[in-house]
């Protein structure tokens, strides 16, 4: 008996079998690309990266922690996934030419009107020669940026009043790590970039500092979590944790201050950063703590 199927058929059979083989792969690298995009932000600041939308439960992840914004990231991805179509709505609403022209138009705004927002950047603030340094206090924050050449590594001594502090909340049952401390201004533009490329700038703006503006470029900003408790990084929750209760009361001793605490948003320009500390010495953070301000209105700016 001759065989049912003419060569020519045979020869299809392994032609389709390749072709949903190949099909196959180009979907699962479509798949593992949109991951990979998703997962780039890492960031960042985020701390500066200032979401605390980003709570959550997510289990530590695969990759290690780059910053509080890798941290973030995940939170955001979580976020993305669970309102993937208002996500859609808010950028058709706002389509890629228009938003320059509603920036500058509210900028323009901003800068008429007599009381400042810290939350926002000003057009005119150029990345300076030197830092801002006042009283002594390097200040970094939406109208003070670094210069893109100030790359003084992790501050020394803020790193030693670290390990002070971290001794003694050891031996009281919390084990503090520094996750993200120092970055460069070129890792900062890495981070901003992959947030601006994937939500926008307007929405990268709201949780991601520009490069230049980052407090961690200073070496002096510390993101501190607990051992064992990677969930709580760089989420609102760490504020709740033993970890950052005990910071919250104790960080100042060793001369760390919560620099975005809470409802002082448009003073530091960011929102709430429960695990965000900055170094500024035991005398200010003493005062700063006690009073219950920040650092702007301790420099007075
Ligand atoms: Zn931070």
């Amino acid at each position: 008996m001759p065989s049912r199927y003419t060569p020519n058929q045979q020869k299809k059979n392994p032609f389709i079998k390749w072709s949903l083989i190949i099909g196959s792969i180009l979907v699962a690298a479509a798949a593992a690309a949109w991951f990979y995009l998703q997962s780039i932000d890492s960031p960042a600041n985020i701390d500066d990266a200032a979401t605390n939308e980003v709570q959550t439960s997510q289990s530590p992840g695969e990759e290690p922690p780059e910053g509080d914004g890798a941290v973030k990231e995940k939170a955001q991805e979580l976020e993305t996934a669970e309102a993937p179509e208002q996500e859609e709505e808010e950028k058709q609403e706002e389509p890629q030419e228009e938003p320059k022209e509603t920036e500058t138009k509210e900028k323009a705004a901003d800068e008429a009107e007599p009381t400042k927002d810290a939350t926002v950047y000003s057009d005119t603030v150029e990345l300076p020669e030197e830092p801002a340094v006042i009283n002594g206090i390097l200040l970094a924050n939406k109208q003070h940026p670094l210069p893109e050449t100030y790359a003084p590594g992790e501050g020394k001594e803020a790193r030693a009043a670290f390990e002070e502090m971290r001794e003694k909340a050891l031996q009281e049952g919390v084990d503090l790590v520094a996750f993200s401390t120092y970055r460069d201004y070129n890792r900062q533009k890495e981070l901003y970039n992959g947030y601006v490329a994937k939500d926008g700038q307007e929405a990268a703006d709201r949780y991601s500092a520009r490069p230049g503006y980052s407090e961690h470029q200073t070496g002096l900003a510390f993101d501190i979590g607990e051992a064992g408790q990677e969930q709580h990084w760089a989420s609102a929750s760490f504020g709740d944790t033993k970890g950052g209760k005990w910071l919250a009361k104790n960080a100042h001793k060793y001369g760390f201050i919560l620099r975005y605490p809470e409802g002082s948003e448009s003073i530091t320009g960011y929102m709430h950063e429960s695990w965000h500390f900055r170094y500024v010495g035991k005398k200010a953070a003493t005062e700063i703590h006690s009073k219950g301000i920040t650092l702007e209105q301790y420099l007075g700016v």
